[in-house]
């Protein structure tokens, strides 16, 4: 594989031990993190699996407490929920993202896919739609280039708006994605109810490619699955060649991973876009 930049090693200090102790005053600093500058938004290659090209990319979301360091959002994501912060906090990665997409697209000429997670919370919210619409027209990307990342925890019965949000989305011309599949309970009630374009199979199932035959069964039997449904196919946590060759072998349309490239700023993910740039232009000019 084409190892795509220099990767960036992300250390969080904050266990989630410490943040269920610490939770309240993690809280309450949460609630001026977004004013305080303190939320940063990194990108993550998204590579079509035949040509290793970058077609999309992941925005994923970071939290830099001056004292704590960088917070995973696994940790702060479950109290900005609890909070209702989320919403707030959602919609400005969302803008920032879409800003920083239609950026690399103007300077780039590329058409890079942007996934932005969303959490249950935002999937419930009434003026989820006019969010959306609003950040769209705001940045000016094409809704075509827009896709929400839903997780499968949430359910179906006990979200009340979620279908319609859905729909809304991609009446919007924006798509849908469902992220960490095979890791919730209704997996195959997902697949069959949820609008979506593309499946994300979760990283637990590809870390035990070569490892555990039965989590193998499970990737080939989602890409199979997943195609017949006439919905695309990516694989998260590709972290070595083994993952590569097994998800080409059974054609797993795009992969993400540690092995092309970690979580990036976004200064390094546009150095990663100009190097790409330069060798294509250099391979259209040589001769034939
Ligand atoms: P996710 O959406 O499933 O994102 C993929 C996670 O896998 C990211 O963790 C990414 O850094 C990590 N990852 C990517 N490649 C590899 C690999 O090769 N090996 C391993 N071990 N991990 C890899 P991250 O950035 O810590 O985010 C964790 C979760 O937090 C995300 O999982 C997503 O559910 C949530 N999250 C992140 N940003 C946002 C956001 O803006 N909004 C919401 N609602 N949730 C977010
Ligand atoms: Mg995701
Ligand atoms: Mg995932
Ligand atoms: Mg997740």
């Amino acid at each position: 594989a084409k190892h795509l930049g220099r990767n960036n090693f992300q250390i969080y200090e904050v266990s989630p031990e410490y943040a269920q102790e610490h939770g309240m005053a993690l809280k309450t600093r949460l609630r001026h993190a977004e004013g305080n500058g303190e939320l940063r938004v990194v990108y993550q290659p998204q590579v079509n699996t035949e040509t290793e090209d970058i077609v999309g990319m992941e925005a994923l979301l970071r939290w830099e407490h001056p004292e704590l360091g960088t917070i995973s959002p696994a940790v702060f994501i479950p109290l900005a929920e609890e909070t209702g912060l989320i919403v707030s906090i959602g919609e400005w990665v969302m803008r920032t993202a879409c800003r920083q997409a239609r950026e690399w697209e103007e300077r780039y000429g590329l058409r890079l896919r942007l996934g932005v997670n969303l959490s249950a919370v935002q999937l419930m919210e009434p003026h989820l739609l006019d969010t959306v619409a609003k950040v769209l027209t705001d940045t000016g990307l094409d809704p075509d280039l827009l896709e929400m990342e839903v997780t499968e925890s949430i359910s179906i019965k006990e979200a009340p708006n979620l279908l319609e949000n859905l729909h809304g989305l991609h009446e919007l011309g924006c798509h849908i994605a469902i992220d960490d599949f095979g890791t919730g309970a209704a997996s195959l009630d997902y697949l069959r109810r949820l609008p979506a374009d593309r499946i994300k199979i979760d990283q637990s199932f590809v870390r035990n490619i070569g490892v555990d035959p039965d989590d193998e069964a499970i990737v080939r039997a989602t890409i199979e699955m997943a195609h017949r449904l006439k919905r695309a196919v990516v694989a998260e946590g590709v972290e070595i060649e083994q993952h590569l060759e097994f998800l080409r072998a059974h054609g797993c349309d795009e992969l993400q991973g540690y092995l092309f490239c970690r979580p990036a700023t976004p200064v390094s993910f546009g150095n990663l876009l100009a190097e790409r740039q330069r060798l294509l232009s250099a391979r259209a000019a040589e001769p034939a």
